[in-house]
């Protein structure tokens, strides 16, 4: 015990060392630290602002830092490059990728649409900077129900996730053809993690996120993006809630209401490549100010125009 005790000890006043580094460096470079929901704990606790991934590029936007340091995964760091491109984007580890985004290609997608010449393509936020730029509009998880509902639009190529894609095919009259992509982090979670926790905690309400499959959707209480559930926790009456999602958004819902008890659907949907950012990395990014992400300007431009066009149509 008293080992583990001095371990973790040693581990929280390291983090700390690098917290204050980070800190001041961050004023001198006048940068802003954004984490997604996915990430670690101590990562979270650093940033500026903890959000999804375009929610934390449209607030980054909005500042005046020079700087945007973005501890979440590729296509996020381009997001935000997309949004604010007179500032310098940093991906503190250049090889946290999101394996469902790179299941759309710009050429894939490309030979789609000549098969599909009628259908409106909506691309799902995780999704390349190059796949924006092919597509007629964005959304997020938390709005694509209501965006595609409101499209003047019968057919929709709906790209990359095929379990989204289904979910917003279930509450929409609109012919969807989906995209063969999923997250393998999310994929993890099966309706049988649900039943059991059902079991185990029979007062828990069941949250889950619309990238899961359809059959734990269909046990789940509520679907909701990231932000819905840190919406969800706070305001409704649920003192126990199990989160059908990646681990790392446990960190910040306990830390928001330390009243209310949440446990998490399974230990391994873990994202590996959200785990890829570290303090250390975080503070040698702000250091040698690389690794950068920066879109193309023609493919900024066109993929900015995705990006309007949702914030458009959602209102
Ligand atoms: S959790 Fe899934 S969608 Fe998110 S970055 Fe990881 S692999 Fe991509």
């Amino acid at each position: 015990m008293r080992a583990e005790a001095g371990v973790e000890l040693s581990m929280d006043s390291r983090n700390a060392d690098l917290a204050e580094k980070i800190t001041g460096l961050k004023g001198k470079r006048n940068a802003v630290i954004l984490a997604h929901n996915y990430q670690r704990g101590e990562v979270q606790d650093i940033a500026d602002f903890v959000g999804d991934s375009l929610e934390l590029s449209q607030i980054a936007a909005k500042t005046d830092a020079d700087v945007i340091v973005f501890c979440g995964v590729h296509f996020m760091a381009e997001t935000a490059s997309i949004l604010s491109p007179d500032k310098t984007v940093l991906l503190p580890d250049i090889k946290a990728g999101c394996p469902m985004a790179d299941m759309a290609t710009a050429e894939a997608v490309r030979k789609k649409k000549e098969e599909l010449p009628d259908a409106t393509v909506v691309c799902y936020v995780n999704s390349s900077a190059e796949v924006k730029a092919e597509s007629d509009l964005c959304c997020t998880s938390a709005n694509a129900i209501r965006l595609i509902e409101r499209l003047d639009a019968e057919e929709i190529l709906f790209i990359p996730d095929q379990y989204l894609g289904h979910y917003v095919s279930t509450k929409t009259n609109k012919r969807i053809i989906l995209w063969p992509g999923f997250c393998p982090t999310h994929s993890r979670i099966q309706a049988g993690h649900i039943t059991r926790l059902r079991e185990s905690h029979p007062n828990a309400r069941v949250v889950v996120h619309p990238e899961c499959q359809s059959d734990v959707i269909a046990l789940a209480d509520e679907t909701l993006s990231t932000s819905g559930m840190c919406r969800y926790a706070r305001e409704s009456d649920a003192e126990e809630i199990v989160v059908g999602t990646e681990a790392g958004i446990i960190h910040r819902l306990r830390k928001e209401n330390p009243n209310k008890t949440f446990i998490h659907v399974y230990e391994q949907a873990v994202c590996p490549n959200m785990k890829l950012i570290t303090l250390e990395k975080v503070l040698r990014s702000l250091e040698e100010m690389a690794p950068q992400v920066k879109v193309p300007e023609d493919v900024r431009v066109r993929a900015k125009g995705a990006v309007d066009r949702m914030l458009e149509v959602s209102g």
